[in-house]
């Protein structure tokens, strides 16, 4: 089966890399290798919103809106050089390009299309800040680890952590279309080689089959929707089939970022594989596009069951307005509002840190203010691998007599009856 896999018609083209039954295929060539016109498979994503096509015009003049259309042209033409992102934006704020550049510290790599919502804005633009490399990132501070989470250390095989007891994360590829300056598993996509493959995976499904505990799987990476479809089916099909596994996850930030991917082919073969759920990586309220409407529109009305996933981040989104307009778009297009991270502690990322009390003032201002339904859980991936904690505000006042002091959204205090017997 695996090797039918590896042969499949709408994978872009490969550079250099070669196929082997060990390592999955990863698109990583420069941008400046395009497509030949007859070698861009047929998409069905057809919305290119006014100012979409203005940037394609203007960046991409060659381009069809067939190409641009297509997710392989999207990550065959992302941006992974400063030289050709500084067309783009102005980056001459940042210091020290060329150190960045060959340090390689996270790759850089920013889809065309999310490029495009980068335009003519400042080095100081939210949106920016979050995929535009800068000189902080070589600020190593007092408790960052490069694998903060320890999960390496909770890998009974490798690339699937076992953390909780009911369910695993499969970490499927090591590749993203765009990556995120403050990724946590910046260790792992920072790395050359991503073997993440036949015997990886094959490793991974023999145990969650030799362990019934496990109810529920989360495929992660990295992003799994960079993934062809045939190796994504592989791998749910796999996961499928076995009795015990209830539901399946998906953590991706690829609707927001390449909108392009969500095909009516890909959908296609998600929905065979039910109950699935899909986490979204949400940053900010200037991703909600008619392109991104778009790729959610087709998910949720597959069936899908959408969450949202969104990292506090300084600069970015640390503010009761930004969140609240995040989380109302989010819940307007059927991605309902599930967590928003403490930014975790990899190296390089105390220019991204909030302080714990901003968070809890973010859901203060969000609870009571807008429908439940709107409200993420707020957590602290524990560093060390003590899971996902959730914080909240202080409501409970302590108790006086047989009653408990709660406080509303108002910070009114009000009593409620709980006598102790
Ligand atoms: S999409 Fe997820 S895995 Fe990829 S760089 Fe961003 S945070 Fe990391």
């Amino acid at each position: 089966m695996y090797k039918d896999l590896l042969q499949t018609a709408d994978e872009p083209p490969l550079g250099q890399e070669k196929i082997s039954h060990e390592m999955i295929p990863l698109t990583t060539v420069s941008a400046g290798h395009l497509f030949k016109q007859n070698q861009i498979p047929n998409s069905d994503f057809n919305v290119l919103s006014d100012s979409t096509a203005k940037f394609k015009t203007k960046y991409f003049p060659l381009a069809t809106d067939k190409q641009w259309n297509n997710w392989h042209w999207q990550v065959q033409n992302s941006y992974t050089q400063f030289s050709k992102l500084a067309e783009v934006i102005d980056i001459s704020t940042i210091d020290n390009v060329e150190f960045l550049n060959k340090s390689r510290k996270l790759p850089l790599r920013i889809t065309p299309y999310y490029a495009s919502l980068l335009e003519d804005k400042s080095p100081n633009y939210a949106i920016a800040k979050s995929v535009v490399p800068s000189k902080e990132e070589l600020i190593i501070s007092e408790g960052e680890e490069s694998d903060p989470l320890h999960e390496d250390s909770m890998c009974p095989v490798p690339n699937l952590v076992h953390r909780y007891p009911d369910r695993v994360l499969l970490l499927s590829t090591g590749f993203c279309s765009t990556y995120c300056r403050y990724c946590t598993r910046s260790h792992m996509v920072l790395k050359d080689k991503k073997h993440y493959g036949e015997k990886a995976w094959a490793d991974s499904i023999e145990y969650i089959k030799n362990t019934p505990s496990v109810r529920d799987v989360l495929i992660s990476g990295g992003d799994p929707l960079t993934m062809n479809d045939k190796h994504l089916e592989f791998l749910l099909s796999s996961l499928h089939a076995i009795p015990h596994v209830e539901i399946i996850r998906i953590g991706t930030k690829v609707p927001m970022v390449m909108p392009q991917r969500i095909t009516k082919k890909l959908v296609r073969m998600l929905k065979k594989y039910h109950p699935l759920y899909i986490s979204i990586h949400c940053t900010h309220p200037d991703e909600i596009t008619p392109e991104v409407t778009e790729a959610v529109t087709r998910l949720v009305n597959a069936g899908i069951v959408l969450g949202s996933q969104t990292v506090l981040l300084k600069g970015i989104n640390d503010n009761v307005e930004t969140m609240k307009e995040l989380m109302l778009k989010l819940l307007k297009i059927r991605i309902r509002p599930y967590y928003i991270y403490q930014c975790d502690p990899i190296l390089g990322s105390s220019h991204f840190r909030t302080p714990v009390a901003k968070g809890l003032e973010i859901i203060q201002g969000l609870r009571g203010f807008i429908s439940g339904y709107a409200i993420p859980h707020y957590v602290i991936d524990a560093p060390g691998g003590g899971g996902k904690i959730p914080l909240l505000p202080e409501y409970y006042q302590g108790r006086k007599g047989d009653y408990v002091m709660i406080k509303n959204f108002e910070n009114k205090i009000y009593k409620y009856y709980d006598p102790i017997k």
